[in-house]
């Protein structure tokens, strides 16, 4: 049995001691040895089933191609981020200025630059900071804001985001009581004005995110609570900053608080297209003191977050916006080439019409109309567990490779990966 000291001396498992660290090389070293040991290979095919058993990548996670047709796929980490701010997140990744001002070598506040292309984006906002996610920007309103107080909402507006959280139970863990009006349908704003009193903390309005109710509703807008005189927070979801034409149904941060929103919170990895992160914009006072308070500290973002968040305000078109916006003819016509290639090559694949949807909590109900590849059943295991995964949907039987989400530079990746799974799915 080859040792193991000798066998990191192989000069492609030293390099790959440099690159991925040792612990994984010896990881690889050892299941080669088992395999070994157990008779599964001859000892002096070791070296080359270490090599095979190294990871690609340094750490677990690996690059995916989403092709199933969701925008924001939340397993798929939601939005991707743009080219820019890729190039941002390395360019911060080491030492940075990000709370230092060099030219006059004094402390700065943090993440000045981020905060103030968020500030130009949303003029309508006296103030802007950044926190984790959007559930962070909710629970710090709701701390600072209404610990002790009631926060009034509709009961057509007591969410669950997803994976079993609760917008109502994040809401009541921060100390807050929640003062339930209206009905799951319809909720008016006689309703809220009715439950305000001292101890209101704020009126908190939710977006129905991932789910649509219709037929006989009614819901109260920002501008008929905003003059209740409590201050109103409107949690949009999904990060529009300005209304956007394709997506007349979802709320954006310039409207609500031009309606008198005192405070918007939102995601930054949902529609906006950027890294995960919350958004708080408003009144300038409330944003003042949320950022001051002493929990604004546990949720605050770390550099890398503020150089992707800048990159996507301040570059071009990220991919989540292109992804949205995308010409049906033009996917049609990806997929026909995609699909004449691969038919070339003897696999059986069609282009075939497709609806995509914006998904992880934006724009429910809407579908986008789009294009795929449709290929048998049996590809969807077998591209996702290719060397480049892809993860498709399964449709009628058939592994639906839907290129809305897919960058059209990545068509040849895709293709490659589709020949290289053939083995695997059988024909
Ligand atoms: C997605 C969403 C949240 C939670 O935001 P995260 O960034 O996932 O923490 C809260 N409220 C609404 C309406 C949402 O759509």
């Amino acid at each position: 049995m080859p040792r193991t000291d000798a066998l990191l001396r192989d000069p492609r498992l030293a390099a790959a001691a440099g690159r991925l660290g040792e612990r994984v090389v010896k990881a690889a070293i050892r299941q080669a040895q088992d395999r070994a040991r157990s008779g599964g290979i001859p000892p002096e095919r070791v070296p080359d089933t270490a090599v095979a058993l190294l990871p690609a990548t340094p750490g677990g996670l690996r690059p995916v191609i989403n092709a199933t047709g969701v925008l924001l796929h939340t397993n798929l980490g939601r939005a991707p981020l743009s080219e820019a701010a890729r190039q941002a997140v390395a360019a911060a990744a080491g030492p940075t200025d990000v709370e230092l001002d060099l030219a006059s070598g004094v402390r700065a506040r943090r993440g000045r630059s981020a905060l103030a292309a968020l500030a130009d984006r949303v003029p309508a906002a006296g103030g802007v900071h950044v926190v984790n996610n959007g559930a962070a920007a909710l629970i710090l309103a709701a701390t600072a804001l209404a610990a002790g107080k009631e926060i009034v909402i509709s009961r057509g507006e007591m969410v669950e985001i997803g994976d079993g959280f609760r917008l109502p139970d994040l809401l009541v863990s921060t100390g807050a009581r929640l003062r339930e009006v209206g009905t799951t349908n319809r909720t008016s704003a006689a309703d809220y004005a009715a439950a305000i009193g001292p101890d209101t903390g704020f009126v908190l309005k939710v977006h129905p995110s991932n789910f649509r109710v219709t037929g006989f509703t009614r819901a109260a807008g920002t501008g008929e609570l905003a003059a209740l005189g409590v201050p109103v927070v409107v949690d949009i979801g999904s990060g529009l900053l300005a209304p956007h034409p394709g997506l007349p149904e979802e709320p954006d941060a310039d409207t609500a608080l031009r309606a008198g929103a005192a405070l918007v919170t939102a995601s930054g990895d949902k529609l906006l297209g950027g890294p995960q992160c919350g958004l708080l914009l408003g009144r300038e006072d409330l944003v003042r003191e949320l950022a001051r308070h002493p929990l604004a500290r546990a949720l605050r973002v770390d550099k890398l977050t503020l150089a992707a968040l800048e990159a996507t305000l301040t570059g071009p078109p990220a991919p989540t916006a292109t992804a949205l916006t995308a010409d049906p003819a033009a996917l049609r016509h990806r997929a026909d080439r995609l699909a004449t290639a691969l038919s070339g090559d003897g696999i059986d694949a069609r282009a075939v019409e497709s609806a995509a949807t914006v998904g992880g909590g934006g724009a429910p109900g809407v579908t986008l109309d789009s294009a795929a590849v449709s290929l048998p059943e049996p590809y969807a295991a077998a591209l996702r567990t290719g060397p480049v995964p892809v993860v498709g949907r399964l449709e009628a039987g058939r592994c639906l490779l839907d290129l809305r989400a897919v960058p059209p530079e990545d068509d040849t990746w895709l293709a490659d990966a589709v020949r290289a799974a053939r083995p695997a799915a059988g024909r």
